[in-house]
């Protein structure tokens, strides 16, 4: 049917037309993306990941030398979020350098626990140790992965401290950002977007930036310990050994992608759509 022509009077009272979108739904094409901010620094990373999707966006802060990634984030001047995983069995240097880093960003660090009564579970039936007899998997599971994915899923993305030098094996190709091949947001599955910022420095790139800007570090590098985790499972290395021959030394190498990683080994699942802010 035809419009009716409006008087100007008429056209007064109609109700404004809504303005054009300034955003909204596009389509993003994260390996076009990742290819795109290869050769960019750790600062531009960060800052087109935090500009990308403010408040849905989240570190994943590990209490090491990640660290540098809050750094970055407060370098690039724009607002941001770190979470951690309390698992319940972290070094006491561990907590104190949570509480230093809170104070030295002004920052409010977003704890994760583990659910308490799978956590009791365990330690009923397993004792405290299991994964000396079993493997580490079970109560990363419970302490780790699970509290990781229900935090994700209250995310549209999310940014993590991987190098591809950590583990040559599984992340040697390491993309600066990907759709997480393991854990959904909450868009659902295949949606959720992981930035990998510091996926091309190497470790000593890293503590070079650290020592140069400054920055609080664990008490537990200066003991020895190249990676930081839960106390039980993580230990100090000699100066030859790779970092991550502290962790989960009773296992075999390529069995230490904790879940949280693990699609590292897989293939990165087709792009999505995501909303660009
Ligand atoms: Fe449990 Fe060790 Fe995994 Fe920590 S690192 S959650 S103590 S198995």
């Amino acid at each position: 049917p035809l419009k009716p022509i409006l008087t100007p009077a008429q056209q007064a009272l109609q109700p404004a037309k809504p303005p054009p979108a300034q955003s909204g739904e596009i389509e993003l094409d994260p390996e076009k993306l990742a290819e795109e901010m290869n050769t960019c620094s750790p600062l531009e990373i960060m800052d087109r990941a935090l500009g990308m999707y403010g408040n849905d966006i989240a570190i994943a802060f590990g209490g090491a030398e990640d660290v540098a990634l809050i750094e970055i984030a407060h370098q690039s001047a724009r607002p941001y979020r770190v979470f951690t995983l309390d698992t319940g069995r972290m070094n006491p240097e561990t907590y104190r350098f949570f509480t230093e880093v809170e104070r030295h960003y002004n920052i409010q660090i977003e704890y994760v626990f583990p659910d308490a009564g799978e956590v009791e579970k365990l330690t009923k039936d397993k004792g405290m140790f299991s994964f000396y007899q079993d493997g580490h998997e079970e109560c990363c599971n419970i302490r780790r992965i699970r509290p990781l994915s229900k935090k994700l899923q209250g995310l549209r993305s999310w940014i993590t401290g991987q190098r591809r030098d950590q583990l040559p094996v599984s992340r040697g190709k390491l993309p600066v950002v990907q759709i997480d091949p393991s854990f959904d947001g909450r868009d659902g599955p295949e949606t959720l977007l992981k930035w990998n910022p510091l996926a091309s420095m190497s470790h000593n790139e890293i503590w070079r930036f650290l020592t140069n800007m400054n920055v609080p570090i664990n008490e537990l590098h200066t003991k020895g310990f190249a990676s930081v985790g839960c106390e039980p499972c993580t230990r100090s290395i000699l100066p030859w050994q790779h970092e991550r021959e502290g962790r989960w030394w009773w296992e075999e190498t390529n069995s230490k992608e904790l879940g949280i990683n693990k699609g590292n080994m897989n293939n990165v699942r087709p792009y999505r759509r995501q909303q660009e802010f």
